[in-house]
C-alpha cells in the first residue's frame, strides 16, 4: 500500500478516499495490475449511509423484482466472463482454469437464490400449540437486516463475495462489501458492472481498504458476515458481541482426508491431487493432510506423487487452460508454506516431489510429503498452500483419532467402497461436512449447510432457505382467529373463573388421573 490521496471513483458510489492508495501486484510476476483507494472508516460510513437510503425500495421490490436485477447481473457476468477471469487471474496469480471455476460458482448461486427466494422468504404459517394458542393464528415473517456487512479474504475474488452476497441481496438487504486489500479488483469491476453498466439499484457497495476499513464495517452494519482467518474472526466476533449484532464466521480449516484400505485408489489419488492443489491449496476446504491405511499406503503415495509431479505450474495466457496450478497470492502465505515444509523436513519428513519456492514469482512447487507426524506444523496449522502431507495409519480408529486431533473442523473426506464403513467414519469425524469418495464438493451443494466446527467458524452458510434467512430477522406475528371481548387470563381475576382455569390446566396438562382431578396424594 502506498501513501497518497485520490479522488478516483471505484464503483462504490463513494468518491473520496481517506488518504491511501492500494497497489495491486500480480503474484506471478510482480507487475502492478491496478490501484484502488483505501477508503478507510470515512468511506465505510459514507457508503453505509447511501446503502441504508436505498434499501427500503430494494426490499419493497419483493423477491421477484429483485430476481430480475440479479438475473441481469448473471447475464452481465457471462457477457464479461473473459474480462472478469482475466482481472482475477492478474490480481491473484491463479491458473485460468482455477479462476474460471469462480464464474461457474457465481452462475450457480444466482440461479439458485433468485429461483428460490420467493419460496424461502414466504410468510411461514405455524400450527399453534396448547390452550393459549387455540384461538390464535401464528405466522413468521422474514424481514431482512437493513445493512449487512461482508468482509472477504483474497483467495476467491469473485466467488468469495458471491457466496453470501447473492443470498443477502435476494433477502432484501443492502450489502456493504469490503474485499481483501490483496485482491480488490475483480469485485470492484463486478460492482461497477452492477451500478454503472446495469444501472441496478445502489444496494451494494464495494469499499476498498485494509483492516481499518474492515473494522469500520463491523461498526456500521446490522449484521456481519466474515470469511477469513480465525485470528481476524475472533476480533470481529468480539466487536460484534460488544455491538450486539449477529455475526457469521467462515474461518480457517485443516481438512483431513481418510483413505481406507478398500478405497478406489485411482480416484482417491486424483482427488487428493486436485483437492490439495486447487488454487495452489489456498482454499479453506482444501485437503490439508492425508491418512492412509497401511495396506494401500504405498500404492496411494506412488499414484498421488506421480499425479502431483505432472501438474503444470504457472500463470497461463488468457483463456488457454494450459497450466493447472498458479501462484501463491501473498509473500506472507508463501513464507508460511515454506516454513511448514522446512519444519517437516527438519523433523524427519521426506519430500517426494516439489518442496521449494520458485526463483521467479510467488510460486511454491506442488509438494508431497511423507513420514510426517503431528509434531509437525504441516499437520497441525493451516498451511493454505500446495502441499499434501501423507501419514500411514494402522486402523480406521487411528485415522479418526488423528483426523480429530485438530483445533479446526471445517470439512473432511472419507474414502471407502463400503457405504456403511464410510458413514461410520463420517459420524465420528469432528467437522461440519464430510465428503464420501470426493473432496471439497460439500461447499458447492447449496442445499446443505456449510458450518465450521471448533475454530473453523460460527454459524453456517448455504443450506437451502437457511442460507437466505440468516440475513433476515424472524418476526413472529400472532393474530386472533375469532373476536373475543376479553381473554380468560385478563383482569379482573374472579375466583370462579380463575379456579376453573386452574382446573383446566391440571386436566389438560397432568399425566395421571389423580393429578388431573386434583386429588391430594395418600400419606
Ligand atoms: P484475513 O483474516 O487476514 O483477512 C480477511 C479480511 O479481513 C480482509 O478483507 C481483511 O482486510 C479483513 N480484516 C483484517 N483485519 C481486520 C479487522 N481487525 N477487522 C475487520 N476486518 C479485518 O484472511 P486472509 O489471509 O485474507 O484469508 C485467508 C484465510 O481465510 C484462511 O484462514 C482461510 O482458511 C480463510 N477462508 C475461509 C473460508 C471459509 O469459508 N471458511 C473461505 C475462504 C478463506
Amino acid at each position: 500500500m502506498t501513501a497518497g490521496t485520490t479522488d478516483q471513483a471505484d464503483g462504490s458510489g463513494v468518491l473520496q478516499a481517506s488518504g491511501g492508495i492500494i497497489e495491486v501486484r500480480c503474484p506471478a510476476d510482480g507487475r502492478i495490475v491496478g490501484r484502488v483507494p483505501d477508503l478507510g472508516a470515512a468511506g465505510v460510513q459514507a457508503a453505509a449511509k447511501q446503502l441504508r437510503a436505498a434499501q427500503p425500495a430494494w426490499e419493497a421490490l419483493g423477491p421477484e423484482g429483485r430476481a430480475k436485477h440479479m438475473r441481469n447481473f448473471l447475464d452481465w457476468i457471462l457477457d464479461n466472463e473473459a474480462n472478469l477471469v482475466g482481472i482475477m487471474q492478474e490480481e491473484s496469480g491463479k491458473s485460468w482454469g482455477d479462476a474460471a471455476l469462480e464464474v461457474s460458482m457465481a452462475v450457480d448461486l444466482i440461479n439458485y437464490y433468485s429461483g428460490h427466494a420467493a419460496e424461502f422468504l414466504a410468510d411461514r404459517k405455524v400450527p399453534s400449540w396448547g390452550a393459549s394458542g387455540l384461538t390464535k393464528k401464528l405466522r413468521v415473517f422474514a424481514r431482512p437486516h437493513q445493512l449487512v456487512g461482508m468482509i472477504t479474504p483474497w483467495n476467491g475474488p469473485l466467488g468469495g463475495p458471491m457466496l453470501d452476497g447473492v443470498a443477502a441481496l435476494m433477502a432484501g438487504a443492502a450489502v456493504l462489501f469490503k474485499p481483501s486489500e490483496v485482491t480488490p479488483l475483480t469485485w470492484a469491476e463486478a460492482t461497477r458492472g452492477w451500478l454503472e453498466d446495469l444501472g441496478a439499484p445502489p444496494v451494494l457497495a464495494n469499499v476498498t481498504g485494509g483492516p481499518e476499513a474492515g473494522a469500520a464495517v463491523v461498526d456500521e452494519v446490522d449484521m456481519i458476515m466474515f470469511t477469513g482467518s480465525t485470528r481476524t474472526g475472533r476480533k470481529i466476533a468480539a466487536r460484534a458481541g460488544e455491538r450486539l449484532i449477529p455475526c457469521s464466521l467462515e474461518l480457517g480449516g485443516k481438512d483431513p482426508m481418510v483413505v481406507l484400505s478398500d478405497a478406489d485408489i485411482d480416484r482417491a489419488s486424483s482427488a487428493a491431487a486436485w483437492g490439495g492443489m486447487w488454487n495452489s491449496g489456498q482454499i479453506c476446504i482444501s485437503v490439508e493432510r492425508v491418512y492412509v491405511e497401511a495396506p494401500v499406503y504405498d500404492e496411494f503415495v506412488a499414484k498421488v506423487t506421480d499425479k502431483v509431479k505432472n501438474l503444470r505450474q504457472g500463470m497461463d495466457p488468457d483463456g488457454s487452460f494450459t497450466t493447472d496450478i498458479g501462484a501463491m497470492c501473498t509473500p506472507a502465505q508463501l513464507d508460511i508454506v515454506e516454513k511448514h515444509v522446512n519444519d517437516a523436513v527438519a523433523k524427519g519428513a521426506r519430500v517426494l516431489t516439489g518442496g521449494k519456492r520458485a526463483e521467479d514469482g510467488q510460486f511454491f512447487e506442488p509438494t508431497v510429503l511423507v513420514d510426517v507426524d503431528h509434531s509437525m506444523l504441516c499437520m497441525r496449522d493451516e498451511t493454505f498452500g500446495p502441499t499434501l502431507p501423507i501419514m500411514k495409519v494402522d486402523s480406521e480408529q487411528e485415522a479418526v483419532r488423528l483426523a480429530n486431533d485438530s483445533r479446526y473442523g471445517l470439512s473432511a473426506s472419507v474414502w471407502s467402497r463400503s457405504r456403511s464403513r464410510a458413514d461410520r467414519i463420517a459420524r465420528q469425524i469432528e467437522a461440519g461436512a464430510v465428503n464420501v469418495n470426493n473432496v471439497m464438493m460439500s461447499t458447492f451443494q447449496l442445499t446443505i449447510p456449510m458450518s465450521g466446527w471448533k475454530e473453523s467458524g460460527v454459524g453456517s452458510r448455504s443450506g437451502g432457505a437457511a442460507g437466505m434467512l440468516k440475513f433476515c430477522r424472524q418476526q413472529s406475528v400472532v393474530s386472533e382467529r375469532i373476536h373475543l371481548r376479553s381473554e380468560p387470563h385478563w383482569y379482573p381475576y374472579v375466583p370462579k373463573k380463575s379456579e376453573l382455569q386452574a382446573k383446566m390446566v391440571r386436566f389438560l396438562g397432568a399425566h395421571d388421573w389423580r393429578r388431573r382431578l386434583g386429588r391430594t396424594p395418600k400419606r
